[in-house]
């Protein structure tokens, strides 16, 4: 019998066969203080109540749950209801993470907070929520990276975070993953290391899950004011895993309610340049965790390919990769192009525009409407805003400002 939502992960942070702890021996007490702290604060109802009230006033939570009627009736299919992340406080909805796990640094006694950011969406959530809470914050960030992604590396800094650019490897997002463990290791008595998406070692999945559960919780009571009854579809993008695990789980036991994560097939499957874990990787270790992997034919990590930033990782959440084997959601990928239909489809028909990464979604759950009788209901998680692409977009639709 398949397990009930309550009962994942098991005490050594097994998600069936996925997820676990595979770090140095020496970050093994680290992790078991913050299992403890995050048992212990997750109980608590003084830091519920705080999370709660920072959501609402600092982040603008809930956020709404919209009804795309355009949208819809140019599929002429199934109702689509976007859960709109895009509007909350900086953008995305990475801020609901990192202000649970700040708070939960706060809580332990930590005030030096080290990070890693790919493209500096997760970067610029921890520099924000940093400020606001009065932390020391540090960004590793790849050095390719800081040259790509200026304006963010300048907003962490505008933010009171201090960027450390790492020079080492491909100087990318798993060379700033190497150097904030090495980090964390090594200060591990004050500091804090606040990871990003349902990815790492126990307990980051478990508590990333958590913290962006609030998405799902909303979802859930929005749905059921509207129309009476829970949605068909739940339909996400994912990169780590983290918006689509925050939606999905709170219906983890309603087995009626199907989930769909879209991954990005960047050039497409068979080119190999692509980021789809999940679609086309196979098992193995990564960042602490066992879970779908894209390695070569070594077993080495393989370079990945997406137009969105934030899905452009070589891993997922072990979480994923459980839902996966079990049945209990379905992975599918779009490419590069088909997203970018996806972000023209949403700007024009309302007027709404949605970063490269939630597009994928958006394609994907648009397609999906069409396929269906009007009377299903698909909510669609739109996991951020996307003035952050303009300059991506305008290049690859060759349209000038
Ligand atoms: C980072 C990011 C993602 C991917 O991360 P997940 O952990 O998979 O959610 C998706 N959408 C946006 C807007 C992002 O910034």
């Amino acid at each position: 019998m398949e397990a009930k939502s309550s009962q994942l992960p098991d005490s050594r942070g097994y998600f069936g066969q996925f997820g676990g702890t595979f770090v140095p021996e020496r970050l093994m007490p680290a992790l078991d203080e913050l299992e403890q702290a995050f048992n212990q604060a997750s109980a608590d109802s003084d830091f519920q109540r705080e999370f709660q009230e920072l959501c609402r006033n600092y982040i603008g939570r809930p956020t709404p749950l919209y009804p795309a009627q355009r949208l819809a009736a140019r599929m002429d299919g199934a109702a689509i209801l976007l859960k709109r992340e895009d509007l909350a406080h900086t953008g995305a909805h990475k801020i609901n993470n990192a202000l649970g796990q700040g708070l939960l640094a706060k809580r332990m006694g930590k005030n030096r907070i080290v990070a890693e950011t790919g493209a500096g969406q997760h970067g610029v959530a921890v520099a924000t929520v940093c400020a606001m809470l009065g932390l020391n914050c540090i960004i590793y960030m790849g050095e390719e990276d800081v040259r790509r992604q200026a304006t963010n590396a300048l907003r962490m800094k505008l933010l009171g975070a201090e960027v450390r650019p790492v020079a080492s490897g491909s100087r990318t997002l798993k060379d700033a993953i190497n150097e904030t463990i090495r980090d964390w290791v090594t200060n591990v008595r004050d500091t804090y290391y606040l990871l990003g998406s349902v990815v790492g070692p126990h307990p980051y999945p478990t508590m990333v899950r958590h913290f962006q559960s609030v998405i799902g919780q909303e979802t859930r009571e929005q749905v059921t004011a509207m129309y009476h009854r829970l949605p068909d579809y739940l339909v996400a993008c994912v990169g780590g895993g983290s918006n689509a695990m925050g939606l999905f789980h709170p219906f983890f036991d309603d087995r009626d309610v199907k989930f769909i994560g879209v991954e990005a097939a960047g050039k497409g499957l068979d080119t190999g340049k692509h980021a789809a874990s999940l679609s086309a990787g196979r098992v193995g270790v990564l960042h602490g965790a066992r879970s779908y992997l894209l390695q070569d034919s070594h077993g080495q990590i393989a370079e990945t390919l997406s137009i969105a930033a934030g899905l452009d990782y070589p891993g997922v959440g072990p979480e994923h990769s459980y839902y996966k084997e079990t049945g209990r959601a379905t992975y599918m990928a779009v490419t590069d192009s088909q997203a970018l239909e996806g972000f023209k489809l949403l700007c024009q028909t309302e007027g709404i525009i949605p970063a490269l990464e939630s597009s994928h979604a958006i394609y994907y759950a648009a397609r999906l409407a069409a396929s269906l009788p009007r009377e299903q209901i698909i909510v669609v998680n739109l996991s951020g805003r996307g003035d952050k692409d303009l300059d991506i977009v305008s290049r690859a639709l060759e349209m000038k400002p």
